[in-house]
């Protein structure tokens, strides 16, 4: 590969992780164990609802070790060792990483890390439960600051620069990649839109027009859209993909 190759641009969100099980807590009623989801992800409270914070945490985490790499997670990997390939994900599981995806931009951050707001350190966790009572950050020893590495409600996300970077610097070569998202967070349906080059877009289904608002995705004026389940379509976006690529070359 050499910088003049086409750059493969990959964005995906929930519907990437749905079919190995974890679904987007903002799909269903909005709560958790009677909480407002918006009490154990909010940048404004976390700290006053701490250990709910850190039970809900604990549970996505332990969810997430659970769940399996799907052939979609799999085929974006490979794209990976194939191509001039950026990964961005909206998604704060380890399932690209476990299919073998090895630089993936995590622009809402990871489950298995932990942040100290007191010293901005930030340490992987894995798998493991985080206990509010007994844990310390590794660095300056603060217990209240210890917060999961994800991206709160009202909270600035770091990575977007760099992520912005990616998508605005797409050329008429490139392809970009959609996947498992409406672009409601961030609104990838426009940025789609707007790029000089092929785009692709694969989710389970279009938003439904009393639902669209602006910067969601709108199939029709993507190059290719395929309307099913991630895992179920790898076999043809592979191809789809592999052909824009090759034609770019
Ligand atoms: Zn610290």
């Amino acid at each position: 590969m050499t910088g003049n190759d086409p750059h493969l641009v990959v964005f995906t969100g929930a519907g990437l992780s749905a079919e190995s099980g974890l679904l987007t807590f903002r799909g269903g009623d909005g709560l958790w164990e009677g909480h407002h989801i918006d009490q154990v992800c909010n940048q404004l409270t976390w700290k006053r609802n701490a250990a709910a914070v850190h039970r809900f945490y604990n549970d996505r985490r332990a969810a997430a070790a659970r769940a399996e790499p799907n052939r979609a997670h799999r085929l974006l990997a490979a794209w990976q060792d194939r191509y001039h390939c950026t990964l961005i994900t909206q998604n704060v599981d380890d399932l690209l990483e476990r299919a073998g995806a090895w630089n993936v931009l995590h622009v809402h951050g990871r489950l298995t890390r932990m942040r100290c707001e007191a010293c901005g350190s930030a340490w992987e966790i894995g798998a493991n439960p985080w206990d509010p009572e007994t844990g310390r950050c590794p660095k300056c020893a603060s217990r209240r600051a210890v917060r999961p590495d994800v991206i709160f409600f009202h909270e600035r996300a770091p990575l977007y620069p760099q992520m912005w970077r990616v998508l605005a610097d797409l050329r008429p070569r490139d392809v970009l990649v959609v996947i498992g998202t409406d672009g409601a967070v961030i609104p990838i349906g426009q940025i789609a839109e707007e790029a000089p080059c092929r785009t692709v877009l694969n989710v389970l289904s279009p938003v439904p027009p009393d639902r669209w608002q602006p910067g969601m995705i709108r199939p029709d004026r993507f190059t290719r859209a395929l309307l099913r389940p991630a895992a179920e379509a790898a076999e043809e976006l592979d191809q789809i993909v592999s052909d824009l690529m090759r034609d770019a070359a």
